[in-house]
Order: structure tokens, then sequence, then C-alpha cells
């Protein structure tokens, strides 16, 4: 799947008429149904692991809806100065929970030029700033060089209490990585959140998205570092607000995603008795196998962190509904 993204990403980079064509014909999704199509078209030959590929939803709103679609700067809320960056070091995609089975999306890192020449002169200013820093400290020194050392008592002391704040710390540690099944904690999500203006975003940043016009042909919610599909979404809410709890949703989407994987294994097994395979005796992948179909699961903790999220960004909305139901008189 990983050389699959790479010759995509490529080929949308390289702007190639078909896959173009591919994308508008099918609303910017590269659908897994069309492997055997775009494999003829990339000229390569892969046709009897065609169901371990996942979709590919393609994020590049400023060539599919034209300059207004250009994605905003989540800093200065303008796109008039956003242009495309390169192409990441990690992934270009982000892979997205669905009913079925993953997939990811795939889109660029921008750039605002008015915002990055900001962060250059914040830089440099706080370089030299830290430059006259260091300068005053050795003169600070040079001038106490002559000061009697600390005792050894004192010593001991400060070191004993650098090594309670590490071990509390450490537990800390321990009791946060107990508390979740996930690496997408809510802390880290605000830790992302809140972190400095650096000049450059992704497609999908939260902020961006929520300034585009064109948001609502993104396909799914994305947290720190995973995402749900809005479907799936909609679809949790409707449960949860039902009674069902997060385990218990973890666990069917468990059984849909192994069960849709037992009807690929049988297609599979279908097109081995009818000759169609070249590699004829190897075996299905297992569900986990990272090379091939790649099967992830999440827990009920990630789900209920997703549900308090989605939950957290209708708050004012819901807030305003209420607002306006009619009333006759109020009770006490
Ligand atoms: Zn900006």
């Amino acid at each position: 799947m990983k050389l699959f993204i790479d010759r995509i990403y490529d080929a949308l980079k390289n702007k190639e008429a078909w896959l173009r064509k591919l994308l508008d014909m099918n609303d910017w999704w590269v659908r897994a149904s069309c492997i055997p199509f775009i494999m003829t078209e990339l000229g390569w030959d892969d046709h009897d692991e065609i169901e371990y590929y996942m979709d590919i939803f393609v994020w590049e709103p400023e060539n599919r809806f034209g300059k207004t679609g250009t994605p905003p700067c989540p800093n200065c809320k303008s796109s008039k100065q956003v242009v495309r960056k390169g192409k990441d070091a990690a992934s270009p995609c982000r892979r997205v929970c669905g009913l079925k089975r993953d997939y990811y999306i795939m889109g660029f890192r921008y750039k605002c030029n008015q915002c990055s020449e900001l962060v250059n002169n914040k830089n440099k200013s706080e370089q030299a700033s830290d430059n006259n820093l260091a300068n005053n400290q050795t003169e600070i020194s040079a001038f106490f060089q002559q000061a009697p050392p600390p005792t050894t008592n004192n010593n001991n002391n400060t070191d004993d209490d650098d090594d309670d704040d590490d071990d509390e710390e450490e537990n800390n540690d321990n009791i946060q990585s107990q508390n979740c099944d996930y690496h997408d904690e809510p802390a880290e999500e605000q830790a992302s959140a809140s972190l400095t203006v650096t000049g450059s975003f992704k497609a999908w940043n939260d902020g961006s998205l929520q300034l585009n016009p064109f948001s609502g042909h993104f396909p799914a919610m994305l947290t720190a570092k995973a995402g749900v599909d809005n479907d799936l979404v909609d679809m949790m809410v409707s449960l949860f607000d039902s009674g069902m709890k997060s385990e218990q949703f973890a666990n069917m989407l468990k059984e849909l995603h192994t069960s849709h994987k037992t009807k690929l294994e049988i297609l599979r097994e279908g097109k081995i008795q009818q000759g169609t395979l070249k590699k004829k005796g190897e075996l299905f992948s297992t569900f986990n196998d990272p090379s091939k179909y790649n099967g992830r699961l999440h827990g009920g903790s990630f789900f209920s962190f997703v549900y308090k999220r989605y939950s957290a960004k209708c708050k004012a909305f819901l807030g305003k509904e209420m607002k306006k139901r009619g009333a006759k008189g109020i009770k006490f």
C-alpha cells in the first residue's frame, strides 16, 4: 500500500491527466475497486494482491474548486499568501477509521508566506536575545568566579529533590498510559493545538478546514494522529445517545472489519479456483500483517474521546438551538 500511495502522490504532483479524470468521476476518491485500471495506467502488475489495498481520498481543494478553495492559513485566516510546500518527510496521508475498512486521506503541506516571514523574524530576534543573554551569563559567571562552592549537604539535597520530581513524572506517565489503549490522547490533542505558529500547515489542519468554504466535502473528523469517517461519527453519536457504551461500539466495529476481511478472503479463494491468480499457493494475509492487509482496530477509549470532542464542537451550536425553542412559562 505504501508504494501505491507514493505512486498516486507522484501522479498527483505531476498533474497526470488520467488521475484527474478518475478523481473527477469519483468525487475525488481513488477507490480500491479501480485498482486494476490504475495499475494499467501506472504500468504496474500486482493484480494478485488487489484485496489488500484501501481507498484514498484526495484533498487538494485549490485544484478541485479553483482559487477560492485554497486552504486558508489557520493563523492569519487568509489564503492570499498561501502556497504549496514541498513533500513532507512523513507519509502524505492520514489514516481514517471507516465502517468496514480504513481509508487514507492524501494531501499536501502549505505555507503562508506572510506568517512564515513573521516567524522567521521572530526567531531571529529571539536568537539575538539568546546570544545577548549567553554573553551576559559568561560575564556574570566570570564575576562570581571567586564565590565559594555550595556545601556537599546542599548538593545532596538538591539531587534528592530532582530524583523525587523525576519519579513523580514517571509515575504520572505510567498512570496516563494505563488509562488509555490508544496513542491519540486528549492531552496530546491539547498540546498539538497549543503549538506555536510555524507558518506551514497540512491540508487537513483543523483551523484551516473550519475557514474553508468547501470543507463540507471533507469526509472525516480528525484527531491529533488518526481520524474517523463522518458517517461513522454520526452513527456513533446516535448509538451512544441511545445507551451504547464505547467498548460495545469498538467491538461492533471489530466484527464489521474482520467480517469484511473474511469476505475478501472468500472472493480471493474464488479467484484461485478460477485459476486467475499467479500466486496460487499463497495464503491470504492475517488481519494485522502490516505489509499486506494491514487491518487496524481502535479501543473503546478512543471512540469515547472522539465522542467528547464531537460534543465539545457542537456545544455552542446546541446551546443556541435550545434558546430558540419557544415556551409559554418557566417552572421552578
Ligand atoms: Zn498566515
